[in-house]
């Protein structure tokens, strides 16, 4: 820490200008663990966006948070990485620490904002262990790094699966809010279009049920088991990469390294090997069920429960016996 900074966190909320993201939340934990003398650093939240009032009336019931401060503007519509980490490191130099989630949006913004501040970045923190020093997975999330930033402000992305989202109560509280005026329009690059899948399943890093299927479903047909069981469960969907570059589901839906963090209650593997990629995304999940017909698979080292067999008949009697 340099002498006379502030000791302050300025968590950046991620939101769609409706609705604030629940990555928020769990951030906002993340930051009530950054303490000296065992008292959390205040915390500003930086809403940036555009006719995003619902979303502050959110943030104005929740705990932990001590200011907000809005910058509400056109131009700040679609939050581009390119122009709102420009503003990010302007209010940043007030600040010691600047966190905001390891999810696509942080993990856009945040890099920019550490080069823009010439410092280095803290990156996917999963526990919190004092003003400098943080754990963060390293190979795939095989083993925890604890590492010690040397630099005048921590720069940080935080793994939401890792902490619970914090309150939000009934009713408003917090009431040191400040515009910001200061506009930074993106000059070298604009907003084309933004195709979003919609769904009335619960959004897969959120939800509290997932249920995954791998290449051993065989086919994009037969996947229909897989959202048959997440349906009568109430959950989500995933999939293992396999599954996705086969084809039977898109992109969005793949857990592990290079997909989605997941950490629901209850995650249920069909038809997965359990590579370590894979269960680098999904190991944090309270209860494991894996469905394999190879007993030496590698997910059942992880999983709580574990059904050896052909998923064709466990699945339909599970679903039959829901
Ligand atoms: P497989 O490994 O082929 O496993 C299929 C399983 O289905 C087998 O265990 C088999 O026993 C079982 N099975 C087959 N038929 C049946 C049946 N009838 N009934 C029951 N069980 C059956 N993978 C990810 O998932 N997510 C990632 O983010 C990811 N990132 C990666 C990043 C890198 C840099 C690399 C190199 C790889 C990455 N992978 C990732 C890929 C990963 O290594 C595995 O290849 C992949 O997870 C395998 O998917 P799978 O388990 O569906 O397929």
């Amino acid at each position: 820490m340099t002498e006379n900074k502030q000791l302050a966190t300025l968590m950046i909320v991620e939101h769609d200008n409706q609705l604030l993201s629940v990555n928020t939340l769990r951030v906002l934990n993340a930051a009530a663990q950054i303490q000296q003398d065992g008292t959390s650093l205040p915390v500003t939240a930086f809403l940036v966006g555009y006719q995003c009032s619902a979303v502050l009336d959110v943030l104005k019931c929740t705990k932990g948070i001590s200011k907000i401060i809005v910058a509400n503007a056109p131009e700040h519509e679609h939050q581009l990485a390119e122009n709102l980490s420009k503003l990010v490191a302007e209010v940043a130099k007030d600040y010691s620490h600047i966190l905001a989630p390891a999810s696509t949006f942080g993990k856009n913004l945040m890099p920019r904002v550490a080069a823009l501040l010439d410092v280095g970045q803290l990156s996917d923190v999963c526990a919190i262990e004092s003003l400098d020093t943080i754990i963060r997975p390293i190979y795939a999330g095989n083993a925890l790094a604890r590492v010690r930033s040397s630099d005048p402000i921590k720069v940080m992305t935080i793994r939401s699966t890792a902490f619970d989202a914090v309150m939000v109560s009934e009713s408003p509280f917090i009431e040191n809010i400040v515009t910001l005026d200061t506009v930074i329009a993106a000059t070298q690059c604009e907003f084309v279009s933004q195709q979003k899948v919609k769904s009335e399943r619960p959004e897969l890093s959120a939800a509290s049920v997932v249920v995954s299927g791998g290449r051993g479903l065989g086919s994009k047909e037969n996947f229909a088991l897989v959202e048959q069981l997440a349906d009568k469960l109430g959950g989500a969907i995933g999939a293992s990469r396999a599954a996705v570059d086969a084809g039977f589901v898109s992109n969005d839906l793949q857990v592990g390294q290079t997909g989605k963090i997941v950490a629901p209650q209850l995650y249920i593997a069909v038809g997965i090997s359990g590579a370590i990629q894979h269960v680098a995304g999904m190991k944090g999940s309270k209860v494991i069920v894996a469905i394999n017909s190879d007993p030496d698979a590698p997910i059942f080292e992880v999983a709580d429960y574990g059904l050896v067999g052909d998923l064709f008949e466990i699945v339909p009697e599970l679903l039959d016996k829901i």
